[in-house]
Parts: C-alpha cells; structure tokens; sequence
C-alpha cells in the first residue's frame, strides 16, 4: 500500500478534494507531489513531514479528512524553484500538479493535472543546474557479471554509453560519472552494493529489455537500424539507455528532439584510475570534500560554463590516443602564439551557455533570454572564425563544426529585442518590427489617444467639420460627434450610433475596427507574441543539432585556449608521446602545492624505462616524497588531456592505467579499519597492474605491527617490481626495501633530501640518488611541536635502541638484511607462518617466514598452487 495514503477509519470517507489528491498522488508513487492550491503548493501526508524534515518548513495540518487530521506543509509557488533546487540536490524527485480547471466554473474540485516532474537527473531549468557541474541521469544494467552503462545529460542532448566486464570497473565508472540519478532494475543483485546513495532508483524489470530499448533508440533518432553508432558490441549499455530514455520521456512528458546520438566510450581507450585513484589525487574533490586546492582548481580557466563542463569531462576520462593527444598539443602551441587564446577566450566569455540553450528550445522551455543569448552568440561566430583562421589542422576541423548562422542570427536579431524580459507571460520580448500585426496591437494599446488625434484630424480635414470630435463612453464605446449645425456634411459613409440634443454620434467602419482592436489589443498582443515565440521555437528546432555540434566545437576551444593560457602562465611544456616503454619527466612540479606555498618549489625528476622500473622513495616525513609521486601522477594525467606539464621535458610511453595506495583513505565510517582498507587498495593494484601501469605506493603497512607491515610491503614491492614490472612509486619508511635494489633489477633507490641545521631540520625537497641515511623522525616530531623533554627521552631511548642493533636480541630493534637468509622450503615459510601467532614469533622468525612468502608471491607458479594468500 501507498505508504502516503491514509487510513480510513470507520464509515468516513475522504472529502472530494482529498480523493483527488489521493488519485493523483497514487499515480506518482516514490516522488513528493507539489498540489497546487491558490498561491501555494501544498504537501500532504508522508510528503508532509518529509517536506518539513527536509526543507524545515512547518508542518501543520488541514482540516479532516476520513476521520483523521490531514498532515500538512506549504510553500508559496512563487518562491518553489528555491525549494526545488534543495530537494533535487538532496535526490528527490518532485510531481508539479497545477490547477488546469477555472475554479469558477468548476463543481467540486478544480481539475489538477501534473504538468512536470522533477527528478534529479533530469534537470534542465538553468535556476536548478549548477553551472560548471554536469547534471547526468544513469541507468545501469546488469547481466552475467557484465554492466552497461548509460548516462544522459538532458540539459546539453547527450548520451554515452559503456560497458564493463566486472563490478569493479561499473564501480568505478559510476564513481567517475558521479551521476544525480541513478535507476536500477529493482532485482538487480549489484543493488546491495550501491548501499543508500542519493538519487538512487528502483525502476521494475521490464524498462530493461533490449528488443524495447533498440526500438525506442531507432525511433528517436529516426534510424533503421543501430549500427551506425557503433554500438553492436555493448548490448547491455544499449539495454540501460533504453531505460534512460523511457524515463526521461515519462518524466519530461514532451518529445526530446535534441537527443540525436549515441557516443560508445570503450574503457581500453581511456587512461584508467580507480575511484581510489581518483580521490586519492585531488582531481576534483580534496580528500575533504572541498573543491579547493584541487587541480581542477587550477586548470579551470576557462571561459565558458560548457569549456568548465568539457574540461571536467576530460579530466574524468584521460585518453590514451596518441594522435589525438598531439592534435590537441599543436592546437594548443597554435593558441599560444601571439596570445591568441587571450582574444579566444574574451569571445568565449560573451558566448554564453549555448548547449543548454538549445536543450531548453527543443523542450520548448527556452525563455526570451535564451533566444537573446543565442542571437550574441551566433554573431560571435564569425570573430572567431577571423581570429583563428589559418591555425593548426585540429582548430580548422573545430571551425568548420562550429560553423556560422547568418540566417539564424539575422532571424533572432529581428525577432527578439536587445534586453528581454524573463518571461515570455508578460509579453515585451518581440522585438517591433518583426510582425506587422503585433506591432500593430502594441501600437493601438500603447497609442490609442494619439490614434483618436490623428483619426479626429483627418475626419475634420476630409468634412471640413472643425468642430468634430472623437471620444469614448462606456455604454456606447468609441464614436464621432458632430454637432446638428453640421449634418448635412456628414459623408455616407457614417452610422448613426446615438442622437443628443443638438448633436449626433457616429461610428464609421475605421473607427469600429479600431475599437474591437483596441479593447482587447493588450490581451491579443500577448497572445500574438506567444504565437510569435512559439514559431521562432519552429523556426530554431531544425537548426538544434548542427547548433549542437558547433556548441561542442566552441567548448574545445575553450578548453584548448585555456591550455594554452596554462601553458603560457604556469610555464608548462609540451609533453612527447612515444611508443617506447618509459616514462620520463625532468624538472617536474606539482601545481597545487606550487600554487599555494610560499617558498619556491623544488623541480625534481623521475625516469622510468625498461630497465628502471621502480624507485624505493625514502625520506623524512614532510621530506616531499607524497608530493614527489603525486605530481608524477598529476602531471601524467594532464598530459593524457592534451594538456601541457609543469616540467621543463617530459615523455610518455605507452600507459594503461594509474594506482595510487596513498595515505589514509576517508572511508572509515564505512566500518572498515584503515589496515582494511590499505590491504584492499592493494590487492587492487596487485590484481590489476600490468606493465604499462603507473603505481604510486605510500606507506603500505604502516596499518599494522612493524613486522607484519615490513613484511608485506618488502612481498608487494617484489611482486610489482619482478612480476608485474609496473612503473612503481615506492614510498617507505622501511629501510629494509632498501636493500631490494640488490637482489631485484630494475629498482632503485632515491631519497629525499634534508640536512640537520643545529637542531632543526631543514627539508631541501630535492630527489637524490640512493637510499635516505637517517630517518630525522625526532626532528620531525620537534618540529611538530612535541614537548622537549619527551624528545630528549626519546633521543636516550634511541641511543640504547641502535647499541643493542645487530646483537641478536628478537625484541631490540634488529636491522635485519632481508636476503641475508637462506632459502628454504615455500611450504616451511607457510607452516611458520600459520603455527605462530605474530606475538609470539621472535621478528627473526617472522621475517625469515616472510622472506618465503615474498619469493612465493613472486613466482606465479607458486601464487597458483596457493590461492588468497595475500
Ligand atoms: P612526505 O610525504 O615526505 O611526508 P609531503 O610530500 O607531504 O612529505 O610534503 C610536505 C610538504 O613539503 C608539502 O606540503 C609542501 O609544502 C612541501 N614540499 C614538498 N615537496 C616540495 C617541493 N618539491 N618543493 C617545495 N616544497 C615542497
């Protein structure tokens, strides 16, 4: 049952008025339902209380209804778009129901129907969008352990799809997309593991069916068939866009001409990262939450809401296509002469959001505002043509799309005024001159007396009556009053309208169109101009999807010029893409933590190739090696955009995918403990990385006791270096790794530098060969501001700490070299390690045991015969 319909107690039945809301509300179940009644929309029931829970509004109630107090909250209509954006961007979807009966007319209950519903989303409304933030609906279909993926962005006309073939990779998709609605089969067996996100809906079995879906794509792109779009090979992605369609058509409840297209994203085209990754890095959100200090945050200079939307798109989805990345290099390199994006971007600044426009023309949403910021745009076209004429090949493709439109322009500039009002209701958007009849009705409602002057004088000239007059009374309306000294000049063509003493009244054939004019011209203006709008709407609809296409063209543009302007302020250099293994940056630097300290950052280096395939990172703490690895990864990242680096040289080899396991993740509200965690993300990383993945490792093992914790990280660090062969960041406060570079090839130590100054440590940031001689954690924690007198114990304690070294006492310290032990059996290293219980093994043991277990998982026989054993 309806969780909002009430009880019925006893014989009492719901009031009229009541019965239809319950009808309506029946009807839209999962939504609040806005019931329009006067000048407020009101909610009642469930929707009542959640309504004031969410919105903190007063819930009240109304009268009795079945026997029961009805629970009730309001909201004017006038202040509902506020209210609106709270409750979609808490993931509520809202039913509008309007009035459409005249209450005077009506017997009970004025006729209500919902007119708009709205979701989270599916918004297109520019007081509910957020600007630079993209608003996407997803559908997700599940089958076999496979996932498709569709998203639409209804405001700008776009669907992408894509496929996954594990959980993991939907995951992270969905993390990327991050989208406002989600809908989900409700017997989907993934649904456990979206948990209570926002905006998630339950949708029942059959919107998802690929025979429905297929047909419902052809008929809104008008297509035979599917193939065109590329699409043969992701069933289930189509399956979910089929639903997304459905939806955004029921909820719209009008067509969505300007969804024309499909775009496939395959996830092997893309530079992969993880949700991990992706929050780890700060692309977009800080670990905290904020969008500060982010390195959107520092690329975003773009000048127009669609370049800040692309630019994100970019940023989500780093690509691995080398020739396209280098088209957009020289385009940007293009934009960098002679300041060229200086100029680009001052016209894209006057461009305006043209993408959502021309979604809210084709949903006949579009306000005179629209229309005006249309027209400026379109006559920006052809500057931007003159300014970058003749640059590189790319930016040509992008003029060519974007086009120009005189017609259009010519159109809107004749139809719609300089500065429209909001709404087209009040009428005022029209420009004169566009229509002759609208002119005209504006005329006889603004001009009316001077029409009577004009008409009195010309009567008076053609009779010779100078004494004639025109005026007006209420009963007989307008007419002409000539006195009876003057009747025999009265002309034929006059009626006789009413007889005075002395005078008569007349009415001619002019003078009554005038009047039925100008009585109701304020009325039929309006109308006309609404007439008038609706047809420009006709007019502009055909023209929706090349005006798409040339919206996305001026976003890249957007994008590009802002690169180039990166380029040219940050002092950023053109990344080299190459098919050779490697990665090599020189001079590298990390832009947020340059951006925001006030000392000069300290460029450091990082050279990969085949045969340097990790760096054992040590250093004190606050020595500089998160910075170090973060920017390798940032600075990858940016030039997988088609961006320029902050580096003075680097190049890329080819690359699938990044990794990052870095500090502690925020999930511990989720109930699992850090180690937890920490254990995960590695796992990930040793199950996902392959030779071309860049991996960035922090810490691991800090989660748990020092030898459990040495142990695994020396095991990790073999399997990526000797295994996997992944270009590996390894920071560690483990010494021990150190001594990795013996045994293994491939790997290398580096350090970050710091020198002891009296007794403060002064971090130099600078990356130096070799291996860290001393770990300044004393320092550090003085620095830190930790009490004197604890250093100075803990300085004492230290000292009788490195006496005891190397003498074989199990519990003092032992700087044990790993590789020192000889070999034994694998399976004496797993019988160690499961006889003893951790406190109870001497750390020689232990290490000698897990000495086994790294060479175990080094070898990918021996990881086979022993399953799970990480
Ligand atoms: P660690 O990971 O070794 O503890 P971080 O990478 O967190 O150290 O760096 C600590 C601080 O040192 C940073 O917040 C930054 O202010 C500064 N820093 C790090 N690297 C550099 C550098 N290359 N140049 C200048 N300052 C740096």
């Amino acid at each position: 049952m309806d969780s909002t319909a009430p009880a019925i107690s006893g014989t009492a039945r719901h009031t009229p008025m009541m019965e239809q809301y319950l009808r309506i509300k029946r009807a839209h179940p999962g939504m609040l339902l806005f019931y329009r009644m006067g000048d407020f929309y009101e909610l009642f029931y469930e929707d009542a209380r959640r309504a004031a829970e969410l919105l903190d509004i007063t819930l009240t109630s109304r009268g009795h209804s079945a026997g029961q107090p009805i629970p009730m909250a309001g909201i004017p209509y006038h202040a509902a778009e506020s209210y609106l954006a709270r409750l979609v961007s808490r993931g509520e979807s809202v039913a509008i129901c309007e009035q459409i009966g005249d209450p005077q007319v009506s017997k009970g209950p004025v006729d209500r129907q919902v007119v708009r519903i709205i979701t989270p989303g599916t918004l297109t409304d520019e007081a509910l969008l957020s600007e630079r933030r993209e608003t996407l609906l997803l559908a997700l279909h599940e089958a076999t352990g496979n996932y498709g993926l569709a998203t639409l962005d209804l405001a700008a006309g776009r669907i992408s799809l894509i496929q996954c073939t594990n959980w993991e990779a939907a995951r992270d998709e969905l993390e990327r997309l991050k989208p406002a609605e989600l809908l989900i089969s409700e017997d989907a067996t993934c649904l456990a593991a979206l948990g209570k996100r926002p905006g998630l809906r339950r949708m029942p079995p059959w919107y998802f069916d690929l025979d429905t879906a297929t047909r419902s794509l052809c008929e809104q792109f008008a297509t035979h068939d599917l193939r065109g779009f590329g699409c043969d090979d992701q069933p289930l992605a189509l399956i979910a866009a089929g639903c997304l369609l459905h939806y955004a058509g029921e909820t719209q409840r009008t067509r969505l001409p300007h969804l024309h297209t499909l775009q496939v994203e395959r996830r092997d085209e893309a530079l992969l990262l993880d949700a991990i990754s992706r929050r780890n890095l700060e692309l977009e959100y800080t670990l905290s939450g904020g969008t500060e200090h982010t390195l959107l945050w520092i690329i975003d200079r773009t000048a127009n809401p669609m370049g800040g939307r692309l630019l994100q798109r970019w940023l989500g989805r780093p690509l691995r296509d080398h020739a396209l990345l280098r088209q957009r290099y020289a385009a940007v390199s293009t934009l960098m002469t002679d300041n060229l994006h200086h100029s680009l971007q001052r016209i894209l600044r006057a461009t305006g959001d043209i993408e959502r426009i021309l979604a809210r023309i084709a949903l006949r949403s579009a306000r005179p505002r629209d229309l005006a910021r249309l027209r400026d745009a379109l006559a920006q076209l052809p500057e931007i043509g003159l300014l970058l004429h003749g640059a590189s090949d790319h930016i040509g493709k992008l003029l060519a799309t974007s086009g120009q439109y005189p017609e259009l322009h010519a159109l809107l500039d004749r139809a719609i005024i300089e500065n429209p009002p909001m709404l087209i209701r009040d009428g005022g958007a029209i420009a004169s001159g566009y229509d002759a009849e609208l002119d005209e009705l504006r005329q006889l409602s603004e001009h009316a007396d001077g029409f009577l002057l004009d008409l009195e004088r010309r009567e008076r000239e053609c009779t010779g009556i100078s004494s004639l007059k025109v005026s007006y009374n209420r009963v007989h309306g307008y007419y002409i009053e000539i006195t009876n000294s003057h009747a025999q000049r009265v002309p034929d063509h006059y009626q006789r309208r009413q007889t005075l003493k002395g005078a008569e009244r007349y009415i001619t054939p002019e003078l009554k169109s005038f009047e039925d004019k100008v009585l109701s011209a304020r009325e039929r203006a309006l109308s006309r101009e609404k007439a008038l709008y609706e047809e420009l709407l006709d007019q502009l609809l055909p023209h929706v999807p090349s005006l798409q296409h040339s919206a996305n063209a001026l976003a890249e543009l957007d994008v590009l010029g802002c690169f180039a302007q990166l380029a040219d302020t940050l002092n950023l250099c053109e990344p080299e893409l190459s098919s050779h293994e490697g990665l090599s940056i020189i001079g590298g630097r990390h832009l947020v933590v340059e951006a925001v300290s006030d000392t000069p950052f300290i460029p450091n280096d990082v050279e990969f190739d085949p045969q340097q395939r990790m760096l054992i990172i040590t250093g004190p703490n606050m020595g500089g090696k998160s910075t170090y690895m973060r920017q390798t990864a940032l600075i990858t990242i940016l030039a997988h955009i088609g961006c320029f680096v902050p580096a003075s040289r680097a190049s890329f080899g080819p690359l699938d995918r990044i990794f990052t396991r870095i500090g502690a993740s925020d999930e511990l509200a989720s109930g699992r403990s850090t180690f937890m965690m920490e254990m995960t993300e590695t796992a990930n990383i040793l199950n996902n990385a392959t030779a071309h993945s860049l991996v960035l490792m922090d810490e691991i093992g800090r989660g748990t006791s020092t030898f459990d914790g040495l142990s695994l990280a020396w095991a990790c660090a073999r399997h990526l270096a000797a295994s996997l062969r992944a270009y590996t960041m390894f920071a560690t406060h483990y010494f021990e790794l150190t001594t990795l570079t013996d045994t293994l090839p491939g790997v290398s130590n580096v350090h970050l530098s710091a020198v002891e100054h009296g007794d403060r440590i002064v971090f130099l940031h600078a990356v130096k060969q070799g291996p860290a001689s001393q770990s300044y954690g004393l320092q550090v924690a003085a620095l830190a501001g930790i009490p004197r007198q604890v250093i100075a114990q803990a300085n004492e304690y230290l000292q009788q700490l490195e006496q005891h070294a190397h003498t074989d006492r199990p519990d003092a310290g032992v700087e044990v070299q790993m590789p020192l032990f000889s070999a034994q059996p694998h399976q004496a290293a797993i019988d160690a390690l499961r006889a003893l219980h951790p406190d109870q093994m001497t750390p020689r043991q232990a290490l000698e045991a897990l000495y086994h277990l790294q060479t175990l998982l080094a070898s990918p026989g021996e990881q086979a015969r022993h399953p799970g054993l990480l």
